[in-house]
């Protein structure tokens, strides 16, 4: 996938306003909402205010400091949340064989009941 960034995609308009999300958290960095279609109970996404396309994007070129609050306020919500006892998944799909439907970098921290394995087999 291409790291140039789309200023129209969805994210970007809920960076600016534009339209509403139901926060889960905020720093200086980072913003974290509920997902508009949950997989479970806790389905929270979490997405650098930064312009980075995808995780590779994000872990190339933000700051130390940027990359230390995604990751920090992540670990704060799985903890908030309550999903840390009986586990979660944290996923950031990436790409065109990820299809990822919104080109701003996210991670899904996905948890309240059992998820099955990670993937099915490819077929
Ligand atoms: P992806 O497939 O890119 O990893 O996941 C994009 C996620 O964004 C999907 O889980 C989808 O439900 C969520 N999503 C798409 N549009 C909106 C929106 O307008 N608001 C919120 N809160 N989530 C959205």
């Amino acid at each position: 996938m291409t790291h140039e960034y789309d200023d129209t995609n969805i994210f970007a308009r809920i960076l600016r306003g534009e339209i509403p999300n139901d926060t889960v958290a905020e720093t200086d960095h980072t913003l974290a909402f509920n997902d508009i279609t949950p997989q479970a109970p806790v389905h929270v996404l979490v997405i650098p205010k930064g312009k980075y396309v995808t995780y590779d994007d994000f872990h190339a070129k933000a700051s130390d400091a940027e990359i230390v609050d995604f990751h920090r306020t992540c670990a704060r919500i799985c903890a908030e949340r309550g999903i840390v006892a009986d586990g979660y998944r944290a996923i950031s799909n990436a790409g065109r064989n990820a299809v990822q439907e919104v080109p701003h970098f996210h991670q899904h921290l996905i948890g309240g009941r059992s998820l099955g394995r990670m993937l099915a087999p490819a077929g």
